[in-house]
């Protein structure tokens, strides 16, 4: 919880108040820079760093690629693209980010290089992705990216270096631990290597060299990068230290021809200076959403319960909405409506999109993301490694492990539950049976992240990397902790944005993560609202399962009309819920919310519901008071969204848009987007449930099992939509035999 608000205050200069730190013009002497900021890959061997290690050199071998052979159209000062670059990194997660101009002083004399670079080969997964979503678009990025192209950085000028801090160290003792304590190193080169390598090939896309350079495989010094971007100083025994941070992290950085205006390094802080940047302001926490009192994460949190009070939900036996579970249909994967739209079943403007993923690639730093997430999906299966190892039969201990190692990894909020048949797809796109391979299931949850969401309509040009970034880092903790799993001879599978075998809504709802909003197929929680998104990590790892969660959600939807009033598609229903495949819902018509996703003009994707939900808070302490009324006061829904309005949130934060308003012009290059959505609120609209056409396709109206178009019957939607029952009816029936 913060104390203050900072919504005015820029992107670029990131969580930390280092623009108030004392900066000299003098380049410090980098000889004094005690090592060079990579780590032993034999440091974490055994346990959780070997598959950290293996995720690390999946990285790695994508560090470099070919760059787009025409220059985008974007700013040409180089501030203007330092602050960019730099909000990009905050965006991702960096603590810190600065930039330097790239001497002969940085480079190492020769590349260290992970031991396993030069072996890996993806050949087999490779074939598998062939048969996947979007192929011919996943295999021309992969074939580009995972050549080990050597085309050095001799002729690079600058480096952007990212910072990721550690969290508080885990307790030897502390429940749910085992698998992190002592890998701290490890983490933040994984992280740090992520950011490194989207970014780096953000800027290949936009027609500049660029290499990321990691803790396992690099050719510059990290630790004298970071020293002349500004990112900390050297103390007289050679370590590097950043004066809120200490030496608590680790670092990555990309080097590039792109020229970037640079940072000034760090000066000895003098008494004025520390009282600028480190005095009332860093304690109270005006200067900077990070301060001393919040800065290290989990100080006061344990791994296992996230970083929110997760404890403090109330939970429940069953959902709060019901779940027919002997009545749910299994459907083929054919039924997943961007498959369908790929397929043409949405008609041509909509598999023209879907051509090369282009919808989502359209905005180039969404087709960056989506290269770390399909490089993390080539290692999401597998086999296990042998027998189970002993000592994993208590329930309860291997769940609190599972949970904490993904909050530390990055997952902000992980639940377990049972992974029931219905939840399966009943085929693979290719017509092949899909089996039901495990019992359960773990879900996390990815915060889109509220400062980017403030300055963005939720359907511009931000939309699909805000996706990217979440689907990119489920799959990392999903398939990190399901890599580990198979180690120790357990059967795991991580289920991404990019291959899944499940339906993800339903796990996400009996994990205990949320409950069912208007919005359909998006799980509310109480803490990030709808502003997330979610991976699966489905495993026959014994774990107890949680429990569902109540937070009076039913009640404040049912009485809120936000999302579906602000829908530019007019794809959320205004109306009561409906029993739709055997679930209790709001039924969205899902055909309205594609189509509209795929062939947006203004933007790319659409995420506006989130956007402009009353939930999608900031996390300020002045926001309490309307969590727990929405929560503890159901019977005042209507006038708490009334009062959000009033208050006009869910507008655009001009000083939170960072992002450049390009587009791929179909040709390969990135020009000036010709239209981009920039939406206040429709307050003066009294969107009438009457008013909507809706259509759903429960199963009778879901294609075959095959790889071949079915275009949609709209009008037959239209008129099943109108067919389905209440909840009441539906139980009713029930009761009475009739199903
Ligand atoms: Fe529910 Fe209102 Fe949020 Fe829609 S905008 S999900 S109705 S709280």
């Amino acid at each position: 919880m913060q104390l203050f608000s900072h919504a005015k205050r820029p992107v670029h200069l990131g969580p930390y108040p280092s623009e108030r730190l004392g900066r000299t013009t003098e380049m410090p002497d980098l000889g004094r820079v005690a090592g060079d900021g990579t780590l032993s890959p034999t440091g974490g061997a055994g346990g959780l760093a070997d598959a950290m290690s293996e995720f690390l050199c999946a990285l790695d071998a994508v560090r470099q690629g070919d760059r787009n052979a025409a220059a985008a159209e974007i700013p040409d000062d180089p501030d203007e693209r330092a602050r960019h670059l730099k909000a990009a990194g905050y965006f991702l997660d960096s603590a810190l980010v600065g930039i330097c101009r790239l001497d002969a002083v940085h480079r190492l004399p020769r590349r260290i290089e992970h031991p396993d670079l030069r072996t890996v080969s993806y050949q087999a997964s490779e074939e598998k992705l062939r048969l996947r979503f979007n192929p011919s678009a996943v295999i021309r990025q992969m074939q580009r990216s995972l050549v080990l192209t050597d085309a050095g950085i001799a002729h690079h000028t600058h480096a952007i270096v990212f910072m990721v801090e550690h969290p508080r160290d885990p307790a030897v003792d502390e429940p749910g631990a085992e698998w992190i304590v002592g890998l701290q190193g490890w983490r933040a080169a994984l992280r740090s290597a992520e950011t490194a390598t989207v970014l780096a090939n953000y800027l290949r896309i936009l027609g500049y060299d660029a290499c990321s350079h990691s803790a396992t495989t690099t050719d510059v010094d990290l630790n004298r990068l970071a020293v002349s971007a500004g990112l900390g100083r050297v103390t007289s025994r050679g370590t590097v230290v950043n004066p809120f941070i200490g030496s608590r992290f680790g670092l990555a950085a990309v080097t590039t021809t792109m020229a970037l205006a640079p940072d000034a390094p760090l000066r000895r802080q003098s008494l004025g200076d520390r009282l600028r940047a480190q005095g009332p302001g860093w304690w109270i926490g005006w200067a900077s959403p990070k301060t001393a009192r919040n800065r290290l994460e989990f100080a006061r949190r344990a791994f296992k319960d996230s970083r929110f009070p997760v404890e403090t939900l109330k939970r429940v036996d069953r959902p709060t909405t019901f779940i027919d579970e002997e009545r749910i249909p299994r459907s083929p994967k054919s039924s997943e409506f961007f498959l369908r739209a790929a397929f043409g079943d949405l008609g041509k403007a909509a598999q023209d999109a879907s051509k090369d993923g282009f919808s989502v690639a359209k905005a180039p730093l969404a087709a960056a993301l989506r290269l770390a997430l399909n490089v993390y999906s080539l290692l999401q299966r597998g086999e296990p490694a042998g027998a189970p190892a002993a000592g994993h039969d208590d329930p309860v201990r291997n769940a609190d492990t599972v949970k904490a190692t993904m909050h530390w990894l990055g997952a902000d909020l992980a639940g377990v539950s049972r992974a029931p048949a219905w939840v399966w797809y009943s085929h693979r796109q290719d017509g092949t049976e899909m089996p039901v391979a495990h019992p359960l299931a773990v879900s996390v949850m990815i915060d889109q992240g509220h400062e980017t969401m403030e300055g963005a309509s939720g359907d511009d040009w931000i939309s699909s990397a805000q996706s990217m970034r979440t689907y990119m880092r489920a799959g990392l903790v999903c398939g990190v902790v399901g890599r580990h799993l198979r180690r120790l001879g357990f059967s795991a599978t991580a289920h991404s944005a990019a291959d899944s075998d499940v339906i993800q809504t339903p796990l996400v709802l009996l994990a205990g993560l949320g409950e069912v909003s208007r919005i359909g197929d998006i799980i509310l929680n109480p803490f990030l609202g709808p502003r997330q998104k979610t991976g699966i990590l489905t495993t026959d790892f014994p774990m107890r399962p949680d429990k569902p969660i109540d937070f009076g959600l039913q009640t404040f939807c049912g009485s809120c009309n936000k999302c579906a009033r602000e829908c530019p598609s007019g794809a959320i229903s205004s109306g009561p819920k409906v029993m739709f495949n055997g679930y209790e819902i709001w039924k969205a018509d899902v055909e309205k919310c594609t189509r509209y996703r795929m062939t947006n003009m203004g933007g790319s994707m659409c995420g506006r519901c989130m956007k402009t939900c009353p939930w999608n808070l900031a996390g300020l302490v002045r926001e309490a008071p309307f969590r727990w009324a929405a929560m503890n006061l159901p019977w005042a829904a209507r006038w708490i969204a009334r009062l959000d309005d009033a208050l006009g949130r869910g507008r655009i934060n001009p000083a939170k848009k960072w992002w450049w308003d390009v587009t791929n012009d179909g040709t390969g290059k990135i020009v000036q987007a010709a239209e981009t959505n920039r939406r206040g609120l429709n307050t003066h609209i009294d969107l009438k449930y009457e008013d909507q056409t809706l259509a759903a396709y429960p199963a009778p109206l879901v294609p075959p099992p095959l790889p071949a178009p079915f275009p949609i019957d709209r009008e037959a939607g239209i008129a099943a939509y109108r067919q389905l029952l209440s909840p009441q009816e539906h139980q009713d029936r029930l009761a009475r035999g009739e199903t």
